[in-house]
């Protein structure tokens, strides 16, 4: 059995989940459903970020306790992922003792290697971002933070670096020897580009509590609390055991795929291979970066008002059509525009009238013409479904392991076009006319035959809505293994029709 082991970058609590969150766990869960469907044994982690100065002060802001705010935000996320469906298998907190021990035994290691040490710095400080800069990386980024291009402030203070410098030499080469490491592509080059063009300063890790309190004390240094990222990065492997429980975490590491928006590509495709480097653990072996989804053009953002709120998409439209949405519209790695407009165009088009209308007005005809129980003599494919049945399964698959959604739902949304045809085409009304019921039968099994296999490959995608395809067709225990998708030669079917799957949405 193989392993696969998934994980979702963990969410900064400072604000409550909007759609880019959901996005990213959606993706997630959908590989995480198809490869369990596969029959693989699945670790998908999820969690939240719950250190540093922005959730410190957030929580000021709103006039609570940090704790007490922190626990909220978590739990806010907590209700997302149930209300989407999500299968996560494990939820971590930073602020949870067993992580915070991994963190400050990492740090003791790496100081005993040499690998840290103290200097006094001076600079600039970008505190949303919680990162230094230097003089020159100012200059470079007009005078700005080079991250979120906002203002800095001047900052000199003692500090622990982290000796990335050391490391870049090696992570060159293997970025150079491994070129999937990260993906897609046009962020491998991104990464490339940003490393030929400069030499990698030292990273500082930590934060003289004077200034940030809310943080993992220092190891090394009582004064001082674990600079954020670096106590985040390191959720991957706390999770799954380090140092901890060495049968668990060899039996999950490394990460199969780990799955970051693309503003936190530098973290993890720079600090994080270097701090397992230093450590002496083996990378994950894919870093996949998705875009951002816009809304007019414009990144979503808290100051320009254009945060999408999944609450409303769901109250609007639904989960399923929601996650259907977000990984039909566009590529993972590439950007795309959001709009109401355009959830409910493929709501009406792909769902509405493709599946929806397969769905139901098969089972209406199993109904009218036999009251539910229809079976087949010999269960033999129809000619007409067989070009598109026959490649469903390699082509959905090869699409699915390189996160082409599109391309897999194209396949199964194929044999759905096709057997929408064959209901046209056939005139089964004039079949029920002409007393032709042995043909009539067959033409019902093909069709039942065909939406079951059909809702198995869509159940990674739209769960609910396909547990409801099962149960109407009467087989909801075989929604969940790969293998029961196939044509198969002796079911007897017993339905029994519900609501429509998707009612259109009309738009005044
Ligand atoms: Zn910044």
């Amino acid at each position: 059995m193989n392993k696969f082991y998934i994980t979702t970058p963990i969410y900064y609590v400072n604000a409550s989940p909007h759609i880019g969150h959901a996005y990213t766990s959606i993706i997630c869960d959908c590989l995480a459903r198809y490869k369990r469907a596969a029959g693989d044994q699945v670790y998908y982690l999820t969690g939240t970020d719950e250190h540093g100065e922005k959730v410190a002060s957030a929580a000021a802001g709103a006039g609570q306790e940090i704790q007490a705010f922190v626990d909220n935000v978590k739990g806010n996320f907590d209700d997302l992922w149930q209300k989407l469906n999500i299968t996560y298998d494990f939820f971590i907190r930073t602020t949870q003792s067993d992580h915070k021990e991994v963190v400050k035994k990492v740090i003791t290691a790496l100081g005993e290697k040499g690998d840290i040490y103290k200097t006094k710095y001076q600079g600039f400080y970008c505190m949303p971002c919680e990162s230094f800069w230097t003089p020159t990386q100012v200059k470079e980024a007009c005078g700005v933070c080079s991250l979120c291009k906002r203002e800095v402030g001047p900052i000199e203070e003692e500090n622990y670096f982290f000796r990335l410098s050391k490391y870049s030499q090696w992570l060159k080469k293997y970025l150079e020897d491994n070129p999937s490491f990260i993906q897609p592509k046009i962020r491998y080059n991104e990464v490339m580009g940003f490393l030929d063009n400069n030499v990698l300063a030292d990273l500082c890790i930590s934060r003289p509590k004077s200034r940030v309190s809310w943080g993992i004390e220092f190891p090394l240094d009582s004064d001082y609390v674990v600079y954020v990222w670096f106590d985040a990065l390191l959720n991957y492997i706390s999770a799954v055991g380090y140092d901890v429980d060495r049968d668990k975490f060899n039996q999950w590491w490394p990460p199969d795929i780990q799955l970051i928006g693309k503003d936190i590509l530098r973290h993890h495709a720079i600090f994080w291979p270097i701090m397992l480097k230093a450590l002496g653990v083996s990378l994950p072996k894919v870093i996949f970066a998705h875009g951002w989804w816009k809304v007019d053009e414009e990144k979503m953002s808290k100051s320009k008002g254009n945060i999408v709120n999944p609450y409303t998409l769901i109250e609007d439209v639904g989960v399923d059509a929601l996650r259907y949405f977000l990984l039909r519209e566009i590529a993972p790695g590439a950007d795309g525009n959001f709009s109401h407009q355009a959830v409910i165009n493929r709501l009406n088009s792909d769902l509405a009238n493709d599946l929806g209308n397969l769905v139901y007005r098969t089972l209406n005809m199993a109904e009218k013409y036999f009251e539910g129980k229809v079976s087949s003599k010999d269960g033999v494919i129809p000619f007409e479904f067989k070009n598109a049945f026959d490649v469903l399964g390699k082509g959905y698959a090869g699409c699915m392991e390189k996160l082409d959604f599109g391309g897999a739902l194209d396949f199964v949304f194929d044999c759905i076009k096709v057997m929408n045809k064959y209901i046209e085409d056939t005139k089964p009304w004039g079949l029920w006319k002409e007393k032709k019921i042995d043909e009539l039968g067959e033409f019902l099994y093909a069709l039942l035959e065909g939406i079951r296999i059909v809702a198995g490959y869509l159940y990674s995608f739209m769960p609910q809505t396909c547990h409801s395809v099962f149960r109407q067709l009467g087989v909801d225990k075989e929604v969940v293994n790969f293998s029961e998708w196939k044509w198969s030669r002796k079911k007897v079917y017993s339905v029994k029709k519900e609501k429509p799957l998707f009612p259109r949405i009309e738009i005044e």
